[in-house]
């Protein structure tokens, strides 16, 4: 395994693997590596000849009253799991390289940044699609490995690399749970001994949503109260938004029909913690 911090060394190598035909499966992430990570450089590995990982904590995404400062740094740690994945490259650029001084050139892809998180964190998916687009020059990469944990994110991007022709394909994957149904996040870590006992709720008033609507349940309007009320009977969860929209658009919906996004956001303190499920209807 590899560990590279300079973009013409990285970008020689890659070309080097291209030009003799290679597939190259990326996972870009912000590292503090978990099982939902693990997941996506294991899917990259089946399907590809290289994996490359790239670590990067990206300062644009984070708004100043965000948590940049106290975000998880586990390099160490992280290689380890890295290796144990097979991993072939780890991308590790430091925060002057990606953004030096100077620096001005970002990328939005509008509609789809401003609902969901995009309304309560502006500026995080310019953020976001900055560095991928960046990370995507510099790996040019056969496949790119997202997680349908952040589901706008993915989403976004998907249809980021469609509008500007960016040669890679997008495979979103599914959400690793902790056994008691938590999605796994870096931000986890963050919770106190009781917002973790009662961070579950997302997930039980999602499943219950998806029974609901299941059912037969058609009207958003009934199903978001029982998100809600199931959410709000933990008293350390401030809900942030509870919403069901269009999976593709993003757009709220008044009735279930076809593949519609339940997207959660929920703070515990200063912990903010999002899940969602995506629920195909045959109306
Ligand atoms: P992050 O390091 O949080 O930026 O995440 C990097 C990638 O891992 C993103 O594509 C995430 O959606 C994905 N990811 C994070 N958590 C999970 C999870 N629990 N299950 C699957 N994918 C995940």
């Amino acid at each position: 395994m590899r560990v590279i911090k300079s973009i013409p060394a990285l970008q020689k190598i890659i070309f080097t693997y291209r030009a003799k035909g290679m597939t190259v499966g990326f996972v870009p992430t912000m590292g503090a590596l978990h099982e939902g990570h693990l997941s996506l450089l294991q899917k990259a590995r089946q399907e590809n000849d290289i994996v490359l990982l790239s670590i990067f904590v990206n300062p644009t995404q984070f708004a100043p009253s965000e948590d940049l400062a106290r975000y998880p740094r586990e390099e160490k740690k992280d290689k380890l799991l890295a290796k144990k994945e097979n991993v072939d490259i780890i991308f590790y650029p430091t925060e002057k390289l990606m953004y030096p001084s100077g620096y001005l050139t970002y990328v939005m892809v509008e509609v789809l940044d401003q609902v969901l998180c995009g309304a309560y964190r502006p500026g995080h998916f310019r953020g976001v699609a900055t560095v991928v687009t960046k990370l995507l020059n510099v790996t040019t990469p056969t496949i790119m490995y997202l997680g349908q944990k952040d589901a706008q994110q993915a989403i976004l991007l998907r249809r980021m690399v469609v509008d500007l022709n960016f040669p890679v394909k997008v495979k979103i994957c599914p959400i690793i749970r902790e056994i008691d149904g938590l999605a796994m996040s870096s931000r986890n870590q963050y919770l106190t001994t009781t917002q973790r006992l009662q961070a579950p709720v997302l997930y039980q008033a999602l499943k219950a949503a998806r029974q609901l609507a299941r059912g037969g349940q058609c009207q958003v309007a009934t199903i978001k109260r029982k998100i809600t009320a199931m959410i709000k009977t933990q008293p350390a969860a401030r809900i942030e938004y509870v919403a069901l929209v269009d999976a593709q658009t993003l757009q709220p919906i008044n009735t279930i029909s076809g593949e519609v996004l339940i997207a959660v956001a929920v703070k515990f303190g200063r912990t903010r913690l999002i899940d969602n499920v995506i629920l195909s209807v045959n109306s």
